[in-house]
């Protein structure tokens, strides 16, 4: 899916229980019925004739059942550009339907203040206590051990399709990311890393997370899996890696660019 983003457009984007629905596999262009929320979740900075909304309902039996879709689903199908909306507007739907109630004083937080939506800024403010609540993305790292023609893939306990991918964990609060990266690979696996290079980001809407790609070389140690999260670890050499995750993802995208690397300095010994 690629959206016409120079045309006058309105796209609505409604959103429910972590999913997208997509009449014809796109977002629909006339506002749906029946919404309790719907409202415009463009960026100031956003280069774009067109305009995005969210659109979202309390009610269980809201549109029809054949359209809603998991964006997991379409990773594999969506450009840059249809990914970002469809990522903001799930954590966005996500941030609605999860934070109703101020955390300071438990009062019922009002829809975003259209005044304020119209310059670009999302918030809830409590009537109350006058906090300000942003939706808000989770760092988490991702990184891709290499050892010379080789890449560190696990594969967790929880997949369900059998995919080998690279090691992925939350930063812990106070941490630097760079010491989330050390202390994941040495947790996960039991090797220590060095010479960290940071790759590329990804916003992660499995609720709500920003993924930070890296790269890191392996130091010491032998590979131990940590029994509750990872099946099992080894190492891959670049022409004979197992199923990986699908394009689209950061964890792809690390994998390939590796593979490149290689691809590349062996081009370059061959000559
Ligand atoms: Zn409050």
């Amino acid at each position: 899916m690629s959206l016409n983003s120079a045309a006058a457009t309105d796209y609505y984007w409604p959103v429910s229980g972590g999913q997208l629905w997509l009449p014809a596999g796109r977002p629909s262009q006339v506002k749906p019925g029946g919404t309790s929320a719907c409202f415009r979740i463009d960026l100031p900075e956003t280069d774009s004739a067109a305009k995005h909304w969210i659109a979202l309902s309390d009610a269980p039996e809201w549109l029809a059942k054949e359209h809603w879709i998991s964006l997991r689903e379409l990773l594999d199908e969506l450009d840059s550009g249809a990914l970002f909306w469809a990522s903001r507007a799930l954590q966005v739907g996500h941030w609605w339907q999860r934070h109703r109630f101020c955390s300071c004083c438990g009062a019922e937080l009002p829809a975003p203040q259209s005044e304020l939506l119209a310059k670009g800024e999302l918030v809830r403010i409590c009537a109350v206590c006058h906090i300000r609540y942003y939706p808000a993305q989770t760092p988490c790292i991702i990184v891709l051990v290499t050892k010379g023609e080789y890449c560190l893939l696990a594969q967790h306990q929880r997949s369900r399709t059998g995919t080998y991918t690279a090691l992925a964990g939350f930063v812990e609060a106070g941490e630097r990311i760079e010491q989330t990266v050390v202390r994941e690979v040495q947790e996960e696996v039991g090797l220590n890393v060095t010479q960290l290079t940071y790759m590329n980001s990804q916003s992660w809407p499995f609720p709500a997370q920003l993924m930070l790609g890296f790269y890191a070389h392996y130091d010491s140690g032998s590979i131990v899996p940590q029994p509750d999260e990872i099946k099992e670890a080894h190492w891959y050499h670049y022409r004979d890696l197992p199923k990986v995750p699908p394009v689209g993802t950061i964890a792809r995208q690390l994998i390939d660019g590796f593979v490149q690397r290689c691809e590349m300095s062996a081009d370059d010994k061959a000559r």
